[in-house]
């Protein structure tokens, strides 16, 4: 059978340690033999980062707004101890940061469900997919530590100079005080990322603050999200999808009991701690696929987990490494599909559909790496290496294409 033929290419963002080897046998044994890949190729890998001194990242964002679909590999984030290892002139920052404000998007995060691995959740039959407001709050604040006898304010000088001024705390003792802020246009295009994308997957979509004790602050993100949400109404009636609202801490409650098959829209701090229960939750890191999307509908996809580097160490020992490709297989397979269905190029959406039935197949058949061995209920389970198991899924999806 002739491979299938591309006609926009996907921006393909390389990047680090044992999801850069991974990286290549996906793309060698999974793709390359059924479709004719047209990438946008971007090296995100450290080394490349230190000699375009960061710009080859910025360079990659401004492609995906160009092309609208992208495809990312794990990177490393620079950290002291990076610096070293690297020799690095700067500490450069998180390429998924530096892209997130190009894109201005929203990350959606949802397991991958196969059989034998049950999660922690009795009624969990559905993924649950989290979408984090990555901007502001606690994430953007001003913070310090104060002495006792201190008083703290709030000051607003606003365009005209006049100044609002609100008592805060006067310190009867040693203590610490925080300033958080968000915007306006942040919180609205990710209520907008999260309707249109709610929509797009025909999945209802929850969203949860603290509005009763922050009547302002938290007031505000449901007010937007009510703003959007009269835009969006008649649609979502027609595709019998809902909107729905409610405390924080009642949300938590709603979805231990639910069943699952809605999309969680959290504030930032909400959002990072949910996202990694939830990961935990489904069964494991190397199962959770997560997806970038912008306002205006471009798409950045990605596995969410990072670069694994205990098991690259292992590797660079000349050791087979156990490390579970599954999440970026899929983070490929969203890319194609996306792709596929923006230019109507059908064979281009099967075969992501394909790829996709090929690695759960392969689990549920029983080969499957360390991470879901460990979890994974099946008798007949085998634990593979690396490489083994993307040969599993390799000839089930030779099958499939056939
Ligand atoms: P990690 O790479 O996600 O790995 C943490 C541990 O989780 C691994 O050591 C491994 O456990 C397990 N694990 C994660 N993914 C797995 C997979 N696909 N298959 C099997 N096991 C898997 O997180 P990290 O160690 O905190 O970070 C490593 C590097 O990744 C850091 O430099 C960080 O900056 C970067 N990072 C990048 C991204 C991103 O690009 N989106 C996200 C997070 C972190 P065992 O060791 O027990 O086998
Ligand atoms: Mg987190």
């Amino acid at each position: 059978m002739s491979r299938i033929p591309m006609t926009v290419p996907i921006v393909e963002m390389d990047g680090d340690e044992m999801t850069r080897v991974l990286w290549k046998m996906i793309k060698d044994k999974l793709i390359l033999p059924y479709v004719d890949l047209k990438t946008d190729y971007y090296d995100l890998g450290l080394p490349e980062r230190e000699r375009t001194k960061d710009s080859v990242t910025v360079r990659s964002a401004e492609a995906t707004l160009k092309y609208g679909v992208a495809v990312k590999c794990a990177t490393i984030t620079p950290n002291a101890a990076r610096v070293k290892e690297y020799g690095l002139s700067e500490m450069w920052k998180s390429p998924n940061g530096t892209i997130r404000a190009i894109l201005d998007g929203t990350v959606f995060r949802a397991p991958i469900i196969v059989r034998g691995i049950t999660p922690y959740v009795r009624t969990w039959k559905k993924p649950i997919t989290i979408a984090r407001h990555a901007y502001g709050d606690v994430y953007k604040a001003s913070e310090t530590r104060v002495p006792k006898g201190s008083s703290a304010f709030i000051s607003v000088v606003s365009a005209d100079g006049t100044e609002k001024r609100l008592p805060l705390h006067d310190f009867e003792c040693d203590g610490v005080v925080q300033e958080t802020y968000n915007l306006d246009d942040s919180i609205f295009h990710f209520a907008e990322s999260c309707f249109s994308f709610a929509y797009s997957t025909g999945q209802d979509l929850w969203f949860a603050t603290k509005d009763t004790v922050s009547k302002t602050y938290d007031r505000r993100f449901r007010d937007i999200f009510d703003e959007v949400y009269a835009e969006w109404k008649d649609r979502f009636e027609e595709k019998g999808i809902t909107y729905f609202y409610t405390l924080i801490d009642d949300a938590v409650a709603r979805v231990i009991r639910s069943e699952g098959g809605f999309i969680w829209a959290c504030k930032n701090y909400d959002g990072d701690v949910m996202s990694d229960m939830m990961a935990t939750a489904f069964g494991s890191l190397g199962l959770m696929t997560s997806v970038l999307v912008s306002p205006d509908g471009k798409y950045e996809y990605e596995a969410a987990h990072g670069t694994v580097t205990r098991h690259y160490y292992e590797h660079l020992k000349g050791n087979p490494t156990s490390t579970n490709p599954i999440a970026t297989i899929f983070a490929w397979s969203g890319a194609l599909r996306k792709r596929g269905e923006l230019d109507g190029n059908e064979r281009l959406c099967s075969f992501a559909d394909s790829l996709e039935k090929a690695g759960i197949q392969t689990i549920e058949d029983g080969l499957m790496t360390k991470d879901l061995f460990q979890l994974s209920s099946l008798e007949n389970k085998r634990c593979a290496t690396s490489e083994e198991f993307i040969d599993g899924i390799a000839s089930r999806l030779e099958r499939l294409c056939k």
